[in-house]
C-alpha cells in the first residue's frame, strides 16, 4: 500500500543530460561526484561504474584543467551513464569540457562572472544541446551579492541564479537547472522553496559541505528529504564527506524509502535489540548488509533478534530471520520457512532471497517444510518463554502483593 505524504511534485520543464531525463515528471535521479583526478581515465572510469551500480544516475567529474578536459573525452564514451563536466573559475575549461564531448555543465556563478564568458559558453551549450547547471554555492555566492543582501541569504541565492538565467536569456539557451546549496540546512530549504515559486526550471537539491556521516547523512537528509515532501525537486545528490559510493546509496536509498523511485536494492531493515535477543542483532544485520552489497534483490528482508516477537512483528517483510536456541528461523511473510544452524544466518538469509528473487514467494513456499518450521519455531519460542518468561517483572505475582498491601490499609 502506497500512503501518499509527498506532496504533488511542483511541475518543472524536462531537460535531457544524455539519455536521462530530469524534470517535467521524470523519476527523481540520483547524482554524485568522482573524487579521482579526471585525467586518470581507469580510475574514474573504476569510480564511475561504482557509482552506477549503487544506484547513481548521473556522474558529474571535475574539468579544472586540460588534462582533466582530455580525460573526459576518453571516459565519456566508456561510461555507463551520463558525464557531468563541473567548472569553476575557467570559463574555458567549460568550452574544453563540450569539446570533450560531456553530457552536461555545471557552472558556478559566483565565480565565473565575467558576462561575456557566461554567455560564450551558453551560446555554445546551446549549439550543442548540452543542458547547463547554474549550481549556486552559499559559500562561494558573487561577493557583490553578499554585499548587496548583507550575506547569504535565500534571496542572494535565488538572485545570483536569477543573474546568471538572464545571460542565459540574451543568447536564448534555456536548457537549465539550478541549485542553491548551502551548508545550512534551513538556509538551503529557505532558498529552494523561494527559487521554486520565482522558476519552473527542473532544480538539483543538495546541502552542500554536509561532512562525514553520520552528521552528513542527517543534515543531507533534513534538507532534502523536507523539499522532496513538499513536492520540490527533480534530482539530488548527498555531498559527504565519504567514499562516493555512499553518496549514490544514501540517494537511492532516500528516494525508494519515500516511495520516488521503485526498489532496486535489499532493503533491510532489523530489530533495534533488546534482553530478549537471541543473538548479536548488530552485527548479523551489518553482515547480512555486506553479503548483499548492491545486488540488485529488490526485496525487504528482515533480521531480528528473537524468535518469541520477530517473525511477527516484520511479518511484512518478504524474507526475514530470527534467532533462538543457538538456530536461525527463516521466515517468508511471518510464516516459517526453515530452520538452519546460527553460523549460517546470513549465507540462508542471501540464499533464500536469491531464490525468491528469481523464482518467487510461491516458489519458495512450494520448497519449504512450513509444518517442520513452525513446529521448531513454536518449540524455540516455548523454551525462551519458559526461560524468560513472558512475564519478565513477575507481575501477576506484584499485583497480588500490592492488592494486599491496599487491602491491609
Ligand atoms: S525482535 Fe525480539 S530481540 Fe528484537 S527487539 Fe523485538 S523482542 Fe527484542
Amino acid at each position: 500500500m502506497q500512503i501518499g505524504v509527498v506532496s504533488e511534485r511542483r511541475t518543472t520543464r524536462q531537460i535531457r543530460v544524455g539519455d536521462v531525463a530530469v524534470g517535467g515528471g521524470a523519476p527523481i535521479t540520483v547524482q554524485s561526484m568522482t573524487i579521482t583526478k579526471t585525467a586518470d581515465v581507469e580510475g574514474t572510469l573504476q569510480q564511475i561504474y561504482a557509482l552506477a551500480a549503487a544506484g547513481c544516475d548521473i556522474v558529474r567529474c571535475t574539468c579544472n584543467e586540460t588534462e582533466a578536459a582530455e580525460g573526459l573525452a576518453q571516459i565519456v564514451p566508456r561510461s555507463p551513464v551520463p558525464i557531468i563536466a563541473d567548472i569553476h573559475h575557467q570559463y574555458r575549461m567549460a568550452l574544453a569540457a563540450m569539446e570533450a564531448g560531456v553530457h552536461g555543465l555545471r557552472l558556478n556563478p559566483g565565480n565565473i562572472r565575467r558576462p561575456e564568458h557566461i554567455k560564450a559558453v551558453a551560446a555554445e551549450a546551446k549549439d550543442r544541446n548540452v543542458p547547463i547547471r547554474i549550481g549556486v554555492n552559499g559559500g562561494s555566492l558573487d561577493p557583490a551579492l553578499y554585499e548587496r543582501f548583507g550575506g547569504v541569504t535565500p534571496e542572494a541565492m535565488v538572485e545570483s541564479a536569477r543573474q546568471e538565467l538572464a545571460y542565459f536569456d540574451e543568447v536564448g539557451f534555456d536548457l537549465v537547472k539550478i541549485s542553491v546549496k548551502a551548508s545550512s540546512v534551513p538556509l538551503m530549504v529557505e532558498a529552494y522553496r523561494m527559487l521554486s515559486e520565482a522558476t519552473d526550471h527542473p532544480l538539483h537539491l543538495g546541502v552542500t559541505e554536509a561532512g562525514p556521516p553520520p552528521a552528513g547523512l542527517v543534515k543531507a537528509t533534513a534538507g532534502i528529504a523536507t523539499l522532496l515532501l513538499e513536492g520540490i525537486g527533480d534530482t539530488i545528490r548527498y555531498s559527504l564527506t565519504a567514499d562516493p559510493v555512499e553518496e549514490a546509496r544514501a540517494g537511492r536509498q532516500l528516494l525508494e524509502a519515500l516511495g520516488l523511485r521503485e526498489r532496486k536494492n535489499v532493503d533491510l531493515i532489523a530489530c533495534p535489540s533488546c534482553g530478549r535477543a537471541e543473538v548479536d542483532v548488530i552485527d548479523v544485520a551489518q553482515r547480512a548488509m555486506a553479503a548483499f552489497g548492491d545486488r540488485q534483490i529488490p526485496l525487504q528482508v528482515a533480521v531480528m533478534g528473537c524468535v518469541v516477537n520477530g517473525p511477527g512483528e516484520a511479518r511484512e517483510a518478504d524474507l526475514g530471520i530470527a534467532a533462538g536456541n543457538k538456530r536461525g528461523h527463516l521466515f517468508i511473510k511471518g510464516r516459517n520457512v526453515a530452520v538452519v544452524p546460527e553460523a549460517e544466518m546470513v549465507e540462508q538469509l542471501v540464499e533464500w532471497a536469491e531464490f525468491i528473487h528469481e523464482h518467487g514467494v510461491e516458489a519458495a513456499m512450494a520448497r519449504a517444510d512450513t509444518a517442520k518450521a513452525e513446529r521448531e519455531a513454536a518449540k524455540d519460542r516455548a523454551q525462551l518463554l519458559d526461560a524468560k518468561g513472558d512475564d519478565a517483572n513477575h507481575a501477576d505475582e506484584k499485583i497480588v502483593e500490592i492488592r494486599k498491601t491496599v487491602n491491609r490499609t
